[in-house]
């Protein structure tokens, strides 16, 4: 399948449970999706980066006029964002001016949204390039991604592009000192003939270890929503969900599920 795509650098605002009133930024191509994981569960379809690729993203000065267009126009309103959020067609983080894009954020927020949330959904890969962390730490919600507790399950379900050590990765979220949110997708299911399922004890049980080396502020728990590029994967059931969120929350971490 093709998988959804935003079509705009700027999208919504859409009312979201865990965010409020939501308004997106696409830091990635319109029309075509641009990460360094390709996730078996991904709502943009399968990555399809190739070397050499032609990949246009939108440019700072450009994204702070419509910015501050919007913002101006929901000013008053009650679809004023509680929340300005990095999302879209892939890894926010792969812009090479994300840090310049989430200082002028900051100060266009500051002047005409004062009450929102800058917000960043990400899957924590570029956490190695410079000014990455810091850009984050500059923001006051930073969602980063962690669906499972051993490598191999990772591989399996995020099938990392480069390189991924889970050793090297916990080390870079631990530079968070806690002021992080840990975002985790359960599922089951096939995918290339081998069994995929991090809801399994013993993926729950090292996951959970790693999570209590993190020390996020809180765990966002979720299953499938949408259409999967890879068929046949399994929605795990909410109450299913609870039970993991409870095993967090005696751990001693707030969790909450999205399903
Ligand atoms: S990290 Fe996000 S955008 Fe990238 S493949 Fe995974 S789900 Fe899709």
């Amino acid at each position: 399948m093709g998988g959804f795509l935003f079509d705009e650098m700027i999208f919504g605002p859409v009312r979201s449970r865990r965010l409020g009133v939501s308004l997106g930024i696409n830091l990635l191509p319109l029309h075509a999706k641009f990460c360094s994981y390709n996730c078996i569960y991904c709502e943009c379809g399968w990555t399809k980066n190739r070397s050499g690729m032609r990949i246009e993203l939108p440019n700072a000065q450009d994204l702070a006029v419509v910015l501050e267009q919007k913002l101006q126009e929901l000013s008053g309103t009650d679809m004023e964002p509680d929340s300005i959020t990095f999302a879209g067609n892939g890894e926010p983080t792969m812009h090479p001016n994300f840090a310049e894009i989430i200082d002028l954020t900051i100060s266009l927020r500051n002047q005409f949204a004062p009450k929102a949330l800058v917000s960043v959904l990400s899957n924590g890969s570029m956490l190695h390039k410079s000014g990455i962390t810091e850009a984050l730490m500059k923001a006051d919600k930073v969602m980063l991604k962690l669906d499972g507790g051993t490598e191999e399950i990772i591989r399996k379900i995020n099938m990392p592009l480069k390189a991924f050590r889970l050793s090297e990765y916990v080390k870079q979220l631990k530079q968070f000192n806690g002021k992080l949110i840990i975002q985790s997708l359960f599922l089951r299911g096939k995918y290339n003939g081998q069994d995929v399922d991090n809801t399994k004890i013993e993926e729950i049980d090292a996951w959970l270890r790693l999570l209590l080396e993190v020390h996020p502020l809180e765990v966002m728990i979720y299953a499938i929503e949408r259409e999967t590029p890879e068929e046949g994967l399994e929605k795990v059931p909410e109450s299913e969900l609870e039970i993991i969120a409870q095993r967090v929350r005696s751990a001693g971490l707030p969790a909450s599920v999205f399903a």
